[in-house]
């Protein structure tokens, strides 16, 4: 068996994924005292927040004003220093099988855990489009524009179209400006701009047009991208017959969404259901974020789409419960699960956090998980 495994069947929780979820989670449950162990597929810890340049909002417990990278530099430092737990990075979760073990594989080779409790923090995918050459070499997703430029350095090309006006493709679409890169459309589906105001408004300062009710027919190129054909759309998402035009670029960026990564929760049996303001398929849970199956957990995107605060929220709301049914940290839990509770709340309010509070409205229109 490999030696790192070996140690982590120890662990009482399992940790599946380190981005600001899984890392909250492993941190507020080795902190109760229970033995956390902390699985990442990637060979680094902390998930979206590496590739993160800009400055997060909100309250100072959530790291406003400081950088994304930053915030995970962190909380990698603290889970790593953490004598309750141990971390293993390459080691992609494969399965759940019955009886609550985990298969996993580990640089070519595999092995099984069988935990008490598991917390899945397996975060989202990229949503992608269809049209036709949408295979051709320079169309990408944001993600991976983000990788390429923030944690390797690399430039995606010299002249970028953005798909998307969302807080995603504007502040990707500001990465790529900030870097020299040109960016000299963002075309979105909508009647109107997703992102935040102060993140558009920034853009457009710097001379970048948001075509609304738009979206891209085709891309064109030999080898590859050399240029898109983008049109207006009407409110049934047809094309606008006469406003197709021509666009000469070497990279499109597409940012339309996101989607939870449900496949370890669909194969524990844990009830799901598709809910369009989360993202798609997620599971029932309670609370306490406990789902249908006992002591399986979720937190952050994997839940529904949200930002890296809730997730953080989240994940200590679940690492603090599911340490809790072990017998960790009778006295202090219902102080900190009740004011984690608080600060999720207040995350959530206002206009900013409309779509996640009807995702859940909806969600809890589904038989309960007690
Ligand atoms: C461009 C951009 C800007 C953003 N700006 C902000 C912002 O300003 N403020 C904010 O609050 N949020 C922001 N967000 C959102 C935020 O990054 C996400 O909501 C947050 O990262 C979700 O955290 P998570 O831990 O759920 O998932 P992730 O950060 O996606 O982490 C999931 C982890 O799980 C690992 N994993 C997945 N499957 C497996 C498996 N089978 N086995 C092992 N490991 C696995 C992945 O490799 C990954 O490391 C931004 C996102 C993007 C893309």
């Amino acid at each position: 068996m490999l030696s790192g495994v070996r140690l982590m069947n120890k662990a009482e929780i399992l940790v599946i994924g380190s981005g600001p979820a899984g890392l909250k989670a492993s941190l507020s449950a080795a902190e109760q005292g229970a033995g956390v162990a902390l699985l990442e597929r990637d060979s680094f810890l902390g998930g979206q927040l590496v590739k993160q340049t800009h400055m997060f909002f909100g309250s100072k417990e959530q790291y406003a004003s400081e950088r994304g990278f930053k915030i995970a530099e962190k909380l990698n430092l603290e889970a790593e220093e953490h004598p309750n737990i141990k971390i293993l990075k390459d080691a992609t979760v494969l399965g759940y099988y019955e009886e609550g073990i985990v298969s996993l594989e580990v640089k070519g080779k595999f092995a099984t855990i069988k935990p008490a409790a598991i917390i899945i923090a397996t975060g989202a995918q990229e949503n992608t489009l269809m049209f036709p050459n949408c295979d051709l070499p320079g169309i990408y997703g944001a993600g991976a524009v983000q990788t390429l430029m923030n944690v390797y350095g690399v430039l995606p090309g010299k002249r970028v179209a953005m798909v998307g006006a969302g807080n995603i493709g504007v502040i990707v679409s500001y990465q790529l400006l900030q870097a020299g890169v040109e960016v000299p459309v963002i075309i979105e589906a909508m009647p109107h701009i997703g992102a935040y105001h102060v993140h558009a408004s920034k853009v457009r300062r710097m001379g970048v047009p948001i075509y609304t009710s738009h979206t891209v027919l085709s891309a064109h190129g030999s080898e590859s991208l050399e240029k898109i054909t983008m049109a207006e759309i009407d409110q049934d998402r047809n094309p606008v017959t006469g406003t197709e035009k021509d666009l000469e670029v070497d990279v499109l960026c597409i940012a339309v969404g996101l989607t939870p990564l449900t496949e370890i929760l669909f194969q524990a049996g844990c009830k799901m259901a598709y809910i369009p303001e989360l993202g798609g398929h997620v599971p029932l849970r309670s609370d306490n974020l406990e789902t249908s199956v006992p002591n399986i957990f979720v937190a952050g995107d994997v839940g529904g789409i949200e930002e890296a605060s809730a997730a953080m929220v989240e994940g200590s709301i679940a690492g603090l419960t599911a340490a809790f049914n072990l017998g960790y940290g009778k006295e202090s839990y219902s102080g900190l699960l009740a004011a984690a509770k608080r600060e999720l709340e207040h995350l959530r309010r206002g206009p900013v956090g409309e779509k996640i509070r009807i995702g859940l409205e909806s969600l809890s229109s589904f038989v309960e998980v007690k």
